[in-house]
């Protein structure tokens, strides 16, 4: 059975992100008014301000490195209420951004980077060490590293992006001309169902409709812009990471689009954000699990008013409906749901505030202009209520693997529908549950760690002949935390000490979010099939035994 959005479609015009963004005659909100706020310093952008620099490091781009059309910029940073206006400046340009994790290490980012084939990356000053040792791994040259943010280098050698400006009389004026269905927006980095992370080809097409299928169904979820410069009207809380396509296209397009105000937080600390709540006075939130479980049980969030909050909306990761009903009782805050991936740009379900009780633990309906299907493991549909592989078609849904041509057959069905790799079931209302996961991949606080990424890099371990990387859920922190399992050399002894030594030996290789948390098993071998494929699935039906018997 196919299931189609409840939602009425809507006309997706072929626009270009900026000037849906940037040009619309119909803006609902006054131009002084203040958009991205920092939550620490003050520095803020309005829709005005927002818009030149834009422009004006687009300008600076192209003059300046010849950046041209199609070309990638790498960004590399936590959030910052500069981030948008460097995402829109190569985006002016007709550039794609790929956005990378700003916790990754040299070699993470040097392969993201690489891959990419960026022609440069705005970073921060802080973060420099790492990107230039990358760059150089990469034969990056030093002058394509450009800094954003409060913090200028001291010694003047490295440029900030607001100092990137047009040098020459030539007609370098005009924005960009796109073809909105198939040029390229951004490159972000997923793992997909399998493997190593993969640029994620996303149209400003695909980014362009899904800002207006998430706005036409937050439109029902209370939300109003209001005033100018005074800050009156909704206001968001700026925490879910902008590198990630969840943060760029919820926070950061959405609200320009609407008129939000964003309240950015650099990093993620439970006091500071009751505080910035508090503060501003902000609306709503969009946060992945982990922090709606400090929301519901810490106890700082008892010493601040956060009766502002309308609503949350979790995503990126699974909800149980206890921490749901958590928020509520503590809070009185409704806590929606919204589902989604990299690959759909990436809300593909959505609920709105209206439904949250009544169907909690669900993800919600299919956005507008979706429809979906719930599958067997021969791509056979199955009915209301029954488990299997849920895929989506819509005009949201990115264009395949950048330079992997050869996994379309199994990222695509014959009829176009996107294979997500997640398992759950549709009720007869149209609300989809996320039950469990088909692929390889395993989400630490909604961030993506890739099994196949670490068992390779754990091979490398001279004590190590075969691992094989899981999830374990853990209930404390609410998250899912990988676990190695690894048969050891012969003759070396499974020890508390060994176990731990892998997990500190890995931890200096990778970003924090993939460290070991789940820690490290031995087995006597990693179960595979006659192909040699990993049965990921033995092990961790093996780990929830073994951990419910401890
Ligand atoms: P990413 O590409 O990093 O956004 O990761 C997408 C994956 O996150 C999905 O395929 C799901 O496995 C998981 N995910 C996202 N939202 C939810 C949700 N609401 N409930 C359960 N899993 C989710």
């Amino acid at each position: 059975m196919v299931i189609k959005s409840p939602h009425p479609d809507l006309t997706i015009t072929p626009v270009d992100l900026f000037t849906l963004l940037f040009e619309r005659d119909d803006r609902p909100y006054p131009e002084d008014k203040e958009l991205f706020i920092d939550g620490d310093t003050g520095r803020s952008y309005n829709f005005t301000q927002l818009k030149n620099t834009s422009i004006e490091f687009g300008k600076g781009l192209k003059s300046q490195w010849g950046f041209r059309k199609g070309d990638i910029l790498g960004i590399f940073s936590p959030n910052s209420v500069d981030y948008p206006p460097v995402v829109w400046g190569a985006i002016w340009a007709g550039g794609i951004c790929s956005t990378a994790n700003p916790t990754y290490t040299v070699k993470e980012l040097a392969f993201q980077m690489l891959d990419s084939k960026a022609k440069g990356i705005v970073t921060q000053l802080p973060m420099l060490p790492v990107v230039l040792e990358a760059a150089k791994e990469i034969g990056m040259p030093e002058d394509r590293i450009i800094l954003m943010g409060h913090e200028r280098d001291p010694k003047g050698k490295f440029k900030h992006f607001s100092d990137i400006r047009s040098t020459s009389f030539l007609s370098l004026s005009s924005k960009a001309s796109i073809e909105p269905s198939k040029d390229l927006a951004f490159l972000v980095y997923s793992s997909g169902t399998t493997g190593l992370p993969k640029g994620v080809m996303l149209t400003h097409t695909n980014i362009v409709s899904n800002i207006l299928q998430t706005v036409a169904v937050e439109a029902r979820s209370g939300l109003h812009w209001s005033g100018g410069p005074d800050g009156k009207g909704d206001k968001q809380l700026g925490i879910l990471p902008f590198f990630h396509i969840y943060g760029l296209t919820a926070m950061v397009h959405c609200t320009v689009l609407e008129g939000f105000q964003v309240i950015v937080m650099p990093k993620f600390e439970l006091e500071r954000a009751c505080q910035l709540i508090q503060k501003y006075g902000i609306t709503f939130a969009y946060i992945p699990p982990p922090i709606i479980l400090g929301l519901a049980k810490h106890p700082v969030v008892d010493k601040y008013d956060l009766t502002s909050l309308k609503w949350l909306n979790s995503g990126a990761a699974p909800l149980t409906q206890e921490l749901q009903d958590s928020v509520w009782e503590r809070l009185t805050i409704p806590t929606k749901q919204g589902y989604g991936l990299s690959e759909t740009s990436p809300t593909t379900h959505l609920q709105t505030v209206l439904e949250w009780a009544k169907h909690k633990a669900s993800v919600g309906k299919l956005v507008p202009n979706m429809e979906a299907k719930i599958v067997d493991l021969e791509g056979n549909e199955l009915p209301v209520g029954q488990e299997g592989e849920l895929w989506v078609k819509g005009p949201n849904v990115f264009q395949g693997y950048y330079n992997r041509p050869e996994l379309a057959d199994e990222t695509f069905s014959k009829c176009g529908f996107f294979k997500t790799g997640d398992i759950g079931y549709v009720d007869d209302k149209g609300n989809f549950y996320i039950t469990d996961r088909l692929k390889e991949l395993i989400k630490y606080k909604g961030f993506q760690v890739a099994p196949a990424e670490l068992e390779g890099i754990l091979l490398g371990h001279g004590d190590i002949i075969d691992a094989c990387v899981i999830p374990i859920f853990d209930n404390e922190r609410s998250t899912e935390v990988p676990r190695a399992c690894v048969v050891l050399k012969p003759g070396t002894a499974r020890t508390e000490e060994k176990a731990k030594e892998i997990v500190d030996w890995l931890a200096t290789k990778v970003a924090p979010h993939k460290q070991l948390r789940g820690g490290v098993c031995f087995v006597d071998e990693v179960p595979k099939n006659a192909s040699g494929k990993i049965l990921r699935r033995v092990l961790r039906e093996q780990a929830k035994v073994e951990d419910r018997a401890k």
